[in-house]
């Protein structure tokens, strides 16, 4: 019988987005659909170009709030605090209580930590409405000096931006590995390679942070490198509060292929705060994309009493990743294959610009 039973959806993630624009489906199959989640979502995709003052705020950003009125979902604006799975409560940061039948959480992710202590002026890639504040955080001098730790997709993508940026005299990138954009095909790493060098990106190899400062970096070795801004960027992990909640560790929420939790069939996670547990997934948003119709079959057959054995996701050997370099360059990749030029960049600005579009109700 329709909205009998109470879908609690955690955080407005990828996946949960989608499920909210189908909200009516949910119903249709008996699901009363809660959201607690804040009122913005940043996307990730122009995180970087935000943060280095090339796109405008307002280009990533979505009204969450916005999207759940249009969808007839009832929004509690707040973050998750407390779940107790027993009794099937969740009770938010600010106070208030969800009884649920079926919870699903997706609530990303948080920057790792950079091997050592980390000073609180370090501007971290996560969460993304901090990283927003970057470009705020140059000095008024023309002529900083910016560290990038992490040579991953964000560390790249941020040091090859800043090296163009107005004000910025020197970026140094660190990696504790022999090489950066050790994910990207050789062809593409050394694309990105003498697009840094031109740029004059100091990259600094088989370094090992051991302190990371507002104003300097410590390496093992005992070097120590000063800097005007530094931006932490050594990878992603789920949000310590899974922990704290008992669901998951630093890997995420344990899922089977069925996305749900490993010891509780009432508890879903998708995106980067699950730990896929046929095979781990890396970090990248086209898994909550892709997992979303997934689990909104899931759920539409669980609402009607139906079978869900066969919702399972399989994720995909290969996806489309598109860097965004500065400039106007772009590093397109898909598995071996890849494309660095302007063309690449005006094809993800397209993707990103229609996939946002697609939650303002404007596409
Ligand atoms: C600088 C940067 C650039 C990136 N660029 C790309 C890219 O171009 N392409 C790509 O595929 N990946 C990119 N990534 C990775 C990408 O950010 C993640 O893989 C993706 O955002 C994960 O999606 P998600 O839906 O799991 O979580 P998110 O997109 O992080 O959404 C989670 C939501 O949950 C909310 N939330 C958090 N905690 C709580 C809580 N306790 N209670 C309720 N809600 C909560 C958050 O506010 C957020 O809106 C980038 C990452 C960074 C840091």
């Amino acid at each position: 019988m329709p909205g009998t039973q109470t879908l609690l959806l955690v955080g407005a993630g990828h996946a949960h987005l989608h499920l909210l624009r189908h909200a009516d489906r949910l119903r249709a199959a008996g699901w009363d659909v809660v959201l607690l989640a804040p009122r913005w979502f940043d996307y990730s995709g122009v995180a970087s170009a935000v943060a280095t003052g090339a796109l405008p705020v307002s280009d990533g950003r979505l009204d969450v709030a916005a999207l759940a009125a249009r969808s007839g979902v009832r929004h509690l604006e707040s973050l998750l605090g407390d779940l107790d799975t027993g009794a099937r409560i969740a009770t938010s940061a600010t106070g208030e209580q969800v009884t649920y039948d079926v919870v699903s959480i997706g609530i990303g992710s948080v920057t790792a930590g950079g091997g050592g202590p980390v000073g609180e002026d370090v501007v971290a890639v996560k969460p993304l409405a901090r990283l927003q504040t970057l470009v705020d955080r140059l000095p008024a001098h023309a002529a900083a000096t910016v560290s990038v730790i992490g040579g991953g997709s964000s560390g790249l993508e941020l040091a090859a931006q800043l090296a163009v940026r107005d004000g910025v005299a020197r970026v140094r990138l660190v990696d504790g590995a022999d090489r950066v954009g050790a994910g990207l095909p050789p062809g593409a790493r050394r694309y990105v390679d003498r697009l840094l060098a031109a740029r004059g990106v100091e990259v600094l190899t088989d370094r090992q942070v051991t302190r990371l400062e507002a104003t300097s970096v410590t390496l093992a070795d005992g070097q120590v490198f000063e800097h005007d801004l530094a931006v932490l960027a050594a990878g992603l992990d789920a949000p310590p509060l899974l922990e704290r909640l008992r669901l998951g560790d630093a890997r995420g929420i344990p899922v089977r292929a069925t996305l749900q939790h490993v010891d509780h069939d009432d508890v879903y996670a998708v995106g980067d705060c699950a730990f896929f547990t046929p095979g781990p997934l890396p970090r990248v948003g086209v898994h909550g994309v892709r997992q979303a119709p997934v689990l909104l079959a899931a759920l539409e057959a669980r609402g009607r009493g139906e079978s869900t054995a066969g919702h399972v996701y399989v994720p995909p050997r290969h996806w489309l990743s598109v860097l965004d370099l500065g400039d106007g360059l772009g590093l397109a990749v898909r598995g071996r294959w890849w494309w660095g030029g302007r063309g690449a960049l005006r094809l993800k600005r397209r993707i990103d610009r229609r996939w946002i579009d697609g939650y303002r109700g404007t596409a």
